[in-house]
């Protein structure tokens, strides 16, 4: 059967979900505001809007916030057909072959040597666009990642002044800050330095330096934008911070099946969970090929059904889950679980789920697979 043929997901009963409410959104662009001070927000919007939905997520959010961020050049043209104004910038490198489509649509690549510089003025020359296109000047301060070395910064500026590019911001990246302060506030010095000498050069050139966890940590160091990806999804890196913000996905599943396990029977691949009595358990319709992930196994990790914790028992499978529900009271097939969200009183967070299973929020939003279906509540 072809893709096509197939009712959209929409329309077929609900086994596994996501919900996507955007007055949480809203409410977590208000807070964002408010800790930037006198700083603009840029939105950062890559792998799918942390796997909340790219158009839907930037619509919302696209009155609030002064430019976007995107990964690369496929997800920036992605998100110009519905954002038809701001500009938007990609954080990661480029290939060379992808210079000239950059250019030509205006996006904002992030460049770190006088290479990358002078290939994407060519490209740009071509298409007769030099003068008006744009470059993102980054800095290694410690990320190891993309950026000028400090000691390179200025000769390679100064080389990027001569090319028919202007600059469209300046900026580097904190690896560490929600883990080491000391070390964020001295890279922080060393930035500043840094800039008192490149500055000249571009005067008057937005900066930007704060993720997420630094807006909240260092709110004397916004600079002109802070570029905030995971605290807008409403997801505090500072964990004690958290109440500032309101979770915005809630990760939902069906109870497919009901069923009495009796004492001493396995449960899941490789047995690695015996029933030590007999258990009520519910199947539900979520595995690791939703990105539901495997490394929960055995763990302790829970849904919530009728508002109580119900464990996972046993391995996470591909497509399915067994939940110890002895203690849910009466559960029947079509009863809405959580995985990750609120029920009643109690909630399970993204970052508990991702704790257990030894990742981070980020990558566990974005390994929510294509099977999901997505609803958004505007
Ligand atoms: C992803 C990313 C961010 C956003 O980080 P959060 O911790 O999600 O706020 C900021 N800057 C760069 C360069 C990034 O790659």
């Amino acid at each position: 059967m072809s893709r096509k043929s197939l009712p959209p997901p929409s329309s077929q009963p609900r086994r596994c979900w996501v919900e996507i409410d955007h007055a949480a959104l809203r409410h977590n662009l208000k807070i964002v505001r408010k800790l930037a001070g006198r700083a603009d927000l840029m939105a950062v919007v890559k792998a799918n809007g942390y796997g909340h939905g790219l158009n839907e997520i930037a619509a919302t959010l696209s009155d609030g916030v002064a430019v976007f961020a995107v990964a690369s050049l496929g997800e920036a043209i992605q998100l110009r057909q519905t954002e038809k104004k701001k500009p938007i910038l990609l954080l990661s490198a480029a290939l060379h072959s992808e210079y000239e489509e950059i250019a030509r649509h205006g996006f904002i690549p992030a460049i770190s040597s006088l290479e990358e510089a002078r290939r994407f003025a060519k490209a740009a020359r071509k298409l007769k666009k030099a003068d008006t296109t744009q470059i993102n000047f980054t800095l290694d301060t410690g990320m190891g990642r993309l950026g000028a070395i400090p000691d390179q910064a200025f000769e390679i500026l100064n080389g990027i002044r001569k090319l028919p590019l202007s600059v469209h911001s300046i900026s580097t990246h904190l690896p560490s800050a929600d883990s080491d302060t000391p070390f964020t506030k001295a890279q922080l010095a060393k930035f500043d330095a840094l800039l008192k000498k490149l500055h000249p050069l571009i005067p008057g050139v937005p900066v930007h330096v704060l993720n997420s966890a630094a807006t909240m940590l260092h709110p004397s160091k916004t600079r002109d934008l802070v570029r905030i990806g995971l605290l807008l999804y409403g997801v505090s890196p500072v964990r004690n911070m958290q109440k500032l913000v309101k979770p915005v996905l809630s990760w939902k599943s069906a109870v497919t099946l009901v069923r009495q396990i009796p004492k001493g029977h396995g449960i899941s691949y490789g047995s690695t969970f015996i029933a030590p009595r007999t258990l009520t358990v519910a199947i539900l319709p979520a595995g690791y090929a939703d990105g539901y992930p495997r490394q929960l196994s055995g763990k302790g990790a829970a849904v919530l059904l009728n508002g109580k914790r119900c464990p996972v028992l046993g391995r996470v499978t591909m497509d399915q889950i067994i939940v110890d529900i002895s203690r849910a009271g009466r559960v029947k097939v079509g009863d809405e679980a959580v995985l990750v969200g609120r029920q009643g009183s109690k909630e399970i967070t993204a970052s508990e789920v991702a704790d257990l299973s030894g990742t981070i929020p980020w990558h566990l939003f974005c390994g929510i697979t294509a099977r999901v279906a997505y609803f958004h509540k505007r």
